[in-house]
């Protein structure tokens, strides 16, 4: 949603509204509409002079034709009239031929008003000009003597009509000899006007059509060419913003399966496989490793690495020496030829790369880096997710650390580092849950009140501590030593009788002896009394035997061994609670 908005708000940024746009587009329509019906007028009024002047040129052509064509007949009617021979066919063909000269006269005028809107001079051949121009017209004289012979031709009296009467031959020759020629090549001449401008009209028409194409392309480019580069800018921008909400929401989604994944890992290697799982999902084929440093954050070592690749096998060995884990913060490198690049990084086999290193830490204290490598020049691509499972791994290793640490506090006795008596309690109860044979030692050194008094509590709490060194060496792995209180111990010796811890625990009292001999310490001696499961499997009843056994062993003279059995009979009051019992108290 806010994702949605922050797109928005980035158009309106840019300027962009499509509100805008929808206007500018119709602007440009009709632009564009006004643009081609102006074009169309002008185009329409250039072809349509073009068509008249076309018009008036083939018209020319054809009154020049009916006028050749009407002198010919002329020159017939008048020989036709020199033959006849009734008078009232002589009358006719007369009436004919005077209609006739009228219709010549009449086209002849025509022609003479029509040849200015012909042809301009310049396209006039000079034939023509001379024909119409060359001070009086050869034509206009030629077609009035036709004319005039053609009057005297009808005036002569039928006594003179024969074939062969001078005026007839007069007319006739000038038909064939002249105005004929004249005429055709005027006929000529209008007819090379009207290729003329036939071609005139093809070019106007041509011409109008591209210059309308023309600028309606020019004013689409200037118009909405702008508008359709915009627009792609703008498309291009939505895609790209598209493209960065799904990579974010991909990463979004990408953490908080990290965050989910390293919150379910219960210690610290299932953590680490975590990681490694994280780094296989994310292995876009650069290869990374996570390098961490374990409680004491002395030594930093190879934990996990993408699966599928070599680890990027970074060099560095301690906290302080990796320059991520030193500024808190994650550092890229695009090359490894960089003047400032991290050592560890140069010394690389294989030709430059590019890295990034993420330090792993919690509550402002660094235990690891994670490092990936990539080619050079690229940071490698999965540098946000790195980070994200680097602050998702120190937070949980904090935590987990600090459970750890918790822990052990709640279940270690702090002067001894021996388990106290709750968690040895606990541990023995659950071997004895599960079944298991053992035999249950309890260990109390003797006369500690006189060592206190005579050396100081700070010389008992150190003769404490040697004890319990002496007691955690000299017993097996699976073993269970505790302080049960004071200077009171158990040892829970799995797989053992009571006889058989009895050597066990007779070595322990050889090796006290011997080492604070060699120390030069105080002598301390330690006496134990020890039941097993044989007797009873419940741990109150076996600490009760075995308390017993040692009330014995302090009876018999300290500095021994019981075990328990009809000898060892009487009882001892149990230590209420840890350091519960003051010098002297112990009821025997
Ligand atoms: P016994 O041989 O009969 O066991 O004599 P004892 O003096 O060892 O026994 P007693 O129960 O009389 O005295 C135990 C002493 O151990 C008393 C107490 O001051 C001392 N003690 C108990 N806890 C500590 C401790 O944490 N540090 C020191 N320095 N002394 C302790
Ligand atoms: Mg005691
Ligand atoms: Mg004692």
């Amino acid at each position: 949603m806010s994702r949605e908005m922050g797109s928005d708000r980035g158009s309106s940024e840019r300027g962009f509204s499509f509100k805008a746009l929808r206007w500018r587009f119709l602007l440009i329509a009709l632009g564009t509409m006004l643009l081609i019906a102006f074009m169309s007028l002008v185009a329409s009024v250039v072809v349509g002079e073009r068509s008249e002047e076309l018009e008036a040129a083939t018209l020319a052509v054809k009154t020049t034709e009916r006028q050749r064509m009407l002198t010919q007949r002329i020159a017939l009617g008048a020989s036709e009239l020199g033959e006849e021979t009734s008078a009232s066919r002589r009358q006719l063909t007369r009436h004919d031929l005077q209609a006739q000269l009228e219709l010549f006269e009449e086209q002849h005028r025509a022609l003479r008003d029509g040849r200015d809107g012909l042809a301009a001079p310049a396209t006039m051949s000079p034939a023509v000009a001379r024909l119409f121009d060359a001070g009086a017209s050869r034509l206009d004289a030629r077609a009035a003597e036709f004319v005039e012979q053609g009057e005297a031709v009808l005036t002569l009296d039928d006594a003179d009509l024969r074939p062969g009467a001078p005026a007839i031959t007069r007319l006739v020759d000038n038909a064939r000899n002249d105005l004929l020629g004249h005429l055709n090549l005027l006929a000529a001449e209008y007819e090379r006007v009207v290729d003329q401008r036939l071609a005139s009209l093809q070019v106007a028409t041509l011409s109008s059509v591209g210059a309308v194409g023309l600028l309606t392309f020019a004013w689409f480019l200037v118009g909405a060419a702008p508008m359709w580069v915009r627009l792609r800018k703008e498309y291009a921008g939505m895609v790209a913003a598209e493209q960065d909400a799904r990579a974010h929401s991909e990463r979004h989604r990408l953490a908080g399966e990290i965050a989910e994944a390293v919150e379910m890992a219960e210690d610290e290697p299932s953590l680490v496989r975590t990681a490694e799982r994280v780094l296989s999902a994310i292995d876009e084929g650069e290869p990374a490793e996570l390098r961490l440093a374990d409680s004491s954050r002395s030594h930093l070592e190879l934990a996990a690495f993408t699966p599928a690749r070599e680890p990027p096998g970074c060099g560095v060995t301690s906290p302080s020496q990796c320059r991520a884990v030193h500024q808190g913060r994650a550092i890229v490198f695009a090359s490894s030829t960089e003047m400032a690049v991290c050592p560890y990084l140069g010394e690389r086999p294989g030709g430059p790369i590019s890295a990034v290193c993420v330090p792993v830490g919690y509550a402002g204290r660094a235990v690891g880096v994670i490092h990936a490598v990539g080619v050079e020049g690229r940071v490698p691509a999965s540098k946000v997710t790195l980070e994200q499972l680097a602050a998702n791994l120190g937070l949980r290793l904090g935590m987990l650390r600090a459970l750890d640490a918790a822990q052990v506090e709640a279940s270690t006795d702090a002067l001894t580092g021996l388990a106290n008596r709750r968690s040895a309690s606990e541990r023995i109860r659950e071997m004895l849950g599960r079944g298991e044979r053992l035999a249950l030692g309890m260990l109390d050194l003797d006369h500690f009140k006189h060592l206190n008094d005579a050396f100081g509590h700070a010389a008992g709490d150190q003769a404490l501590r040697r004890f319990a060194t002496v007691l955690a060496s000299e017993v097996r792995d699976g073993d269970v030593t505790g302080r049960h209180g004071g200077e009171e111990f158990v040892v829970a010796l799995p797989g053992l009788s009571r006889g058989e811890a009895v050597p066990v625990l007779n070595r322990l009292r050889e090796v006290l002896k011997r080492v604070t001999l060699e120390a030069g310490c105080p002598a301390m001696t330690v006496s134990a009394g020890v039941a097993d499961t044989s007797q009873a499997t419940d741990l109150e009843e076996l600490l009760r035997l075995a308390d017993e056994a040692l009330l014995e062993a302090k009876e018999r003279g300290r500095d021994q061994v019981v075990a328990s059995g009809p000898g060892a009979t009487r009882a001892r009051a149990l230590p209420d609670r840890m350091g519960a019992e003051e010098p002297g108290t112990a009821g025997r």
